[in-house]
């Protein structure tokens, strides 16, 4: 969980570029940051001047500028720590003894503690808190009898965990890059080489890219040259062009990319109703042979499987079983080579969903995942692929790729029910009720709610059948991007307990479709009502118990579209009215989860 950026080439400004490159993964892990570059040689004092200038800083980039000599070599990092605490010291890079080494890290070195026994007994000494440090350590080790890129592989090799390491030496003239598990992209320029953990990092630069594979080590100089991890041996780049544009991973004229990308939703959610019936009904066969379909997903992607379950079940009279990813480990033991896996991730680098992917792989299951970054190492795992077509998403917190991922179930359920124009067309109704949310109008109704749920510490959702994973995600959105404590239940949960919780003026926000729940649900909003909750109600259809009414159209399924836009703008503005600093990146948070 960082942002890893490297740039060899033929420009000077390398530490400008990876300054850019990190502000575009920031989104990645936004703790503390840092740069190293080589200073260029001058006439003939190459000794003295052979050096790495590293500049590291705690906090977020924002606008920060670097004040770095001018080079055409040198790596950078964001990060999300995990081990050691949020300082300048533990800020990668991170320096051997000799200062010549440098090394930017993604992952957890789970051997470390032994490995940095070892390193201090042979007399390296260490200056950070950080498992990464024993990395450079141990490629200084190795560069006292081996070149430079045989000496970070023998390091690699003797590193446990998922990793990703990015090194330079002001000795070489190359970048390595060597992955196992976390992930990272190169890409090829005219006359220079890129590495990032993600594509979105390289866009502005050039859209050929090389994705590294768990087990090969990059090693960037004049040209691209990949290397088996194990024996050292040559292998072949697979260069790929990428079909993102640039311009859609920038922020233009919106103040965050939250708010830019819940904007872009309608447009989403009509390319899946205009363009996706060939490969929805590639799927639906796939479901249709399969016996033992299992969702897996984490955070927003999981309350998209929830409500897959529920779709499954209501619209194509199909069983699939979900289970959040660093919980499916524990519960596939029914997984055998008649099964489907359906994995549903915006990333496709989520560790807890490609552990569990894998093990379902080494048992024979088809692997069918639901993504939205091509190339990434779900995309490279699966057998067949829907891709989210969302475009880059950037904020930490999910919107349009959340929307996208309930759009395709609802299209496949209608698909697999043979109604799949059905499903098109709920999804064109969808899309424009989301632009009508999207109006001045309503969007000042909404800050207007903000304003009055400012002071709000505590808040509860509900909703019963597809609105409970619906009422789930709400929670999660209010929780990460506005730090307001928010519980979802399913709507008959309460009197099991939850009820406890309400006191007067407690909100509760009702989800309340024209369906067969409304009734149920009304009558649960009537219970925390009686305890003196606020009501907010949500769906097609006011009732006098709803103190505050938030309308959709009335979309049958597709009514958790506007629904859950709904509880994306409500978490927008009301992370704006509690002072959040940048809604774009929350505390604590980072985009893609690749530690375990
Ligand atoms: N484990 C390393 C650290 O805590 C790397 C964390 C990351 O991936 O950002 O510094």
């Amino acid at each position: 969980m960082c942002g890893i950026f490297g740039y060899v080439g033929k420009q000077k400004d390398a530490a400008g570029i990876i300054l850019n490159g990190l502000k575009r993964l920031e989104y990645r892990g936004y703790d503390s940051w840092g740069i190293a570059v080589k200073q260029q040689e001058t006439g003939n004092k190459k000794q003295e001047t052979n050096k790495l200038i590293v500049d590291k800083h705690v906090g977020k980039i924002g606008k920060a500028e670097v004040n770095l000599p001018l080079s055409n070599i040198g790596i950078g990092h964001t990060r999300w720590a995990t081990h050691g605490g949020v300082t300048v010291e533990n800020a990668h890079p991170l320096l051997d003894c000799s200062g010549k080494i440098a090394v930017v890290h993604n992952g957890i070195v789970e051997n470390f503690q032994e490995l940095k026994e070892e390193l201090v007994k042979n007399g390296h000494k260490f200056v950070s808190e950080t498992d990464t440090e024993v990395i450079p350590h141990l490629i200084e080790e190795f560069t006292k009898t081996k070149e430079f890129p045989e000496a970070v592989r023998e390091a690699f090799n003797k590193l446990s965990g998922l990793n990703a390491v990015v090194a330079t030496s002001c000795d070489s003239s190359q970048i390595i890059a060597a992955k196992n598990g976390s992930p990272l992209v190169a890409g090829i320029g005219d006359g220079e080489l890129f590495i990032a953990s993600d594509a979105i990092g390289i866009l502005a630069h050039t859209k050929k890219v090389v994705f590294i594979e768990d087990g090969q080590i990059a090693i960037l100089g004049k040209e691209i040259k990949l290397v088996s991890l194990g024996d050292g041996s040559t292998l072949e780049p697979k260069i790929v062009e990428l079909d993102w544009k640039f311009e859609e991973s920038e922020l233009g004229d919106f103040k965050h990319f939250f708010l830019k990308e819940i904007y872009e939703q309608p447009k989403v959610i009509e390319n899946i109703a205009a363009t996706y019936a060939v490969e929805t009904l590639k799927f639906a066969d796939l479901i249709d042979k399969s016996h033992g379909i299992f969702f897996v997903a984490c955070g927003s992607a999981s309350y998209a499987a929830l409500a897959g379950t529920y779709l499954f079940s209501t619209i194509s009279k199909k069983h699939v079983n979900f289970a959040i990813g660093s919980e499916f480990n524990y519960l596939d033991d029914y997984i055998d080579d008649g099964t489907l896996v359906i994995p549903i991730s915006q990333s496709g680098e989520s560790v807890d969903v490609i552990e569990p992917v894998l093990r379902a792989k080494r048992k024979g299951a088809t692997i069918a995942a639901i993504l939205n970054v091509q190339g990434s190492t779900l995309y490279r795992e699966a057998d067949y692929k829907i891709l989210l077509g969302c475009g880059p998403e950037r904020a930490v917190v999910a919107t349009k790729s959340l929307t996208a991922m309930v759009s395709i179930l609802i299209l496949l359920s209608y698909t697999l029910a043979k109604k799949q124009k059905a499903g098109q067309d709920m999804l064109v109704g969808a899309a424009k009720n989301v632009r009508a949310l999207l109006s001045d109008e309503s969007i000042n109704k909404i800050k207007e709610l903000a304003r009055q749920l400012s002071k709000t510490e505590h808040l509860f959702v509900i909703g019963r059948g597809l609105s409970y994973p619906t009422a789930l995600e709400a929670t999660l959105k209010l929780k990460e991007a506005s730090y307001t404590h928010a519980e979802g239940f399913a709507g008959g949960e309460l009197k099991h307990g939850p009820i406890a919780l309400i006191s007067k003026g407690t909100p509760c926000i009702v989800f309340a479709p024209n369906d067969e729940t409304y009734e149920a649900i009304v009558s649960n909003a009537a219970e925390v009502k009686a305890r003196g909750a606020l009501i907010i109600g949500v769906g097609p259809k006011n009732n006098e118990v709803f103190d505050q009414f938030l309308e959709t159209d009335d979309l049958a399924e597709a009514t958790m579209i506007p629904q859950i836009v709904y509880s994306q703008l409500l978490s927008y503005y009301l992370a704006l009215e509690k002072g959040v600093e940048n809604p774009d990146m929350p505390r604590n948070l980072a985009k893609s989860v690749t530690v375990k």
